[in-house]
């Protein structure tokens, strides 16, 4: 704790402090960061206490700005713990140049909405006493901002009626790429079994040990995959995702793949699509026919080729990659773009490239990992069984309804076509567990789904109420507890069920 005590006015003064130890390196003095904002004067002052909050609830505004749609935006709070005043909120990028403007609004507390339209570079409003003002803040960019905490920030100052700061807060800014490009790749929906790792992504070159997801988690799956993986009966229609020309279509050159220990060669399709924003292109592999030839004008929509198992690959499957041609090379991107905190790990390697978000509203496969299995598929004979294990969306610790259980009758071992799941229960290896409500009767062809989350439980849907994943994104098993003690369970992963 530290106590000051003025002896005289004092003009708002950033307070720097210095941490040191003995083997480290002084910490840099961020201004806005780890500065108090003091100030002292003989007769009372308004005083703003602010907080700003983004979207992603990291600190970091995402922009994705210029030509493109959608605009960086925060929210700042405040309360006047000191006397009735008008207060001028202005926005500005502290000491820094930055390809970026922000204009600024009071809001409606209740509804968001913007008083007024937002204006630059501030906006005037009375803020008594212990009244909790509330802004809206809109950044937008003409350039690429890499993230850089320290130095690449929107500040939003609050100053008194003479012009003196009372108060301060700021959040970090970056770019994000957007170009909404793509529409449906296939009809329906498939698990995903390898995402694209944005942890270096070279096929049997990368070799760090781990996957990192575009929203920055960290997996075990295939170390260096170049797109995403999607399990798929063979023959299932593909489509291309947008307009484009076909630059490949045909079997790939000889190359030694790893998982099945010897050479092969398998059909894949090219399309190039040139935007504004520069050419991506969309890459199919593993197919069982090509409906395309080299050359051809594709449309958004058209079927292009089948689904298969050929090339390298050990089961049937679609592998979808996306490039991006920077300096006239075709360099391997991730279509869902880069949503961790901090900079895509991708851009920092020498051969990387900044990943683009290239799906259109809604037209992402949703991305998914799951285990599905008849009742009873190795001979047991259990009434209530599970059948469903979706055990990993993207970002359970936010969005835990991603996960789900489903509990099936088995109508060869429940003569009356109906089971009473009152005393039974579902536990994750960590030993949560979940009460199915007494007297909740499971029928024939009316499987009952228990989603992590929050909800509201109808006779088919139940909800956990958790606010976070309670499935082990590597290794977990479902459990479902009969009230005797007997267990039926699905793994996520081989062994996880001992
Ligand atoms: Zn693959």
């Amino acid at each position: 704790m530290i106590g000051i005590t003025p002896i005289a006015p004092l003009q708002p003064t950033e307070v720097t402090f210095n941490y040191a130890g003995n083997n480290t390196p002084p910490v840099a003095v961020l201004t806005g960061l780890n500065t108090l904002l003091l100030s002292a004067s003989a007769t009372p002052v308004p005083d703003i206490v602010a907080l700003g909050a983004t979207i992603t609830a990291d600190g970091i505004v995402n922009v994705a700005g210029g030509a493109r749609t959608g605009d960086g935006v925060f929210a700042v709070a405040t309360v006047n713990v000191g006397v009735s005043s008008p207060i001028t909120a202005s926005v500005d990028t502290g000491g820094s140049t930055l390809p970026a403007t922000a204009t600024i609004c009071e809001t409606n507390a209740a509804t968001s909405l913007c008083l007024a339209p937002p204006s630059s570079p501030s906006v005037t409003t009375q803020i008594n006493t212990t009244a909790t003002t509330t802004f809206g803040v809109f950044v937008s960019r003409s350039d690429l901002i890499t993230l850089d905490p320290g130095g690449t920030r929107i500040f939003v100052r609050f100053k008194d009626a003479n012009g003196i700061t009372r108060g301060a807060t700021s959040v970090a800014v970056r770019s994000t790429l957007f170009v909404p490009l793509f529409q449906q790749l296939f009809t329906g929906e498939f698990a995903v079994s390898n995402f694209f790792d944005h942890n270096v992504p070279q096929e049997f070159v990368d070799a760090n040990g781990n996957m990192v997801t575009f929203w920055g988690e960290i997996v075990p799956f295939f170390d260096g995959h170049q797109g995403y993986d999607f399990p798929m009966p063979e023959g299932t229609p593909l489509l291309a995702v947008a307009d484009g020309t076909v630059s490949f279509a045909g079997q790939s050159a000889d190359f030694f793949c790893p998982p099945l220990n010897r050479t092969v060669n398998g059909p894949l399709i090219e399309i190039d699509h040139v935007t504004t924003e520069g050419t991506f292109k969309s890459l199919y592999f593993h197919l069982s026919r090509a409906d395309v030839t080299i050359g051809q004008r594709v449309q958004t929509g058209q079927q292009i080729g089948l689904s298969g198992n050929t090339g390298c690959s050990t089961r049937p499957h679609l592998h979808f990659e996306t490039r991006r041609v920077v300096n006239g090379r075709a360099i391997v991107i991730d279509p869902y773009g880069w949503d961790g905190s901090g900079i895509d790990p991708w851009t920092l390697h020498p051969q990387g490239t900044e990943s683009v978000r290239l799906w259109s509203s809604g037209q992402a496969p949703a991305l998914f990992k799951e285990t599905r299995l008849a009742p009873n598929p190795s001979g047991s004979s259990a009434p209530v069984t599970l059948t469903v294990f979706r055990w990993m969306g993207v970002r359970d610790s936010q969005y835990p309804n991603n996960e789900f259980v489903e509990v099936t009758l088995d109508p060869r071992f429940a003569p009356t076509g109906s089971a009473d799941l009152t005393g039974f229960s579902l536990r994750n290896n960590n030993g949560d567990t979940f009460n199915f409500p007494s007297g909740l009767i499971l029928r024939s062809d009316q499987p009952i789904r228990v989603f992590t989350g929050a909800g509201t439980n109808t006779s088919t849907t139940l909800f956990w109420g958790r606010s976070s994943g309670v499935w082990n994104n590597v290794s977990d098993c479902a459990r479902l507890v009969s009230p005797t003690g007997g267990q039926y369970r699905l793994a996520n992963a081989s062994g996880a069920c001992s």
